[in-house]
């Protein structure tokens, strides 16, 4: 099965064709693009796609996030083994969950969270 995705994001439109001989397997990939751009925890739906690239030992990564404009909490997309994507809950990305509220918190480093879990 062939599908064609035609996603509104933000100024843009994303184009993304699937091609899949599982007419399932197509359509589990296209869901991660079907799903609406709303924060989990604020509920905007002023949602902006970026990527960044992160390294540690096992090699570089690159991280594709939906960064809520709104309270800045961040939902990553994670990939199965076995192919296709998923989108991970917005959180707020604390390097340092153990400081005790009212703390100075250290500014998150770019690409020092652990990469993407495979499930
Ligand atoms: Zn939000």
């Amino acid at each position: 099965m062939k599908l064609t995705i035609k996603k509104q994001l933000t100024n843009n439109v994303l184009e993304v064709e699937i091609d899949e001989r599982d007419d399932k397997e197509a359509l589990a990939k296209a869901t991660v693009f079907m799903q609406k751009d709303v924060c989990g925890l604020c509920k905007s739906d002023d949602i902006t796609w970026e990527s960044n690239k992160g390294q540690n030992e096992k090699g570089s990564f690159t991280y594709i996030k939906r960064r809520c404009n709104k309270c800045n909490a961040t939902s990553t997309l994670g990939s199965y083994k076995t192919g296709g994507f998923f989108w991970k809950a917005f959180e707020i990305y604390n390097p340092n969950p153990m400081a005790p509220i009212g703390t100075v918190q250290q500014k998150p480093i770019p690409g020092a969270e652990p990469p993407m879990t495979e499930y």
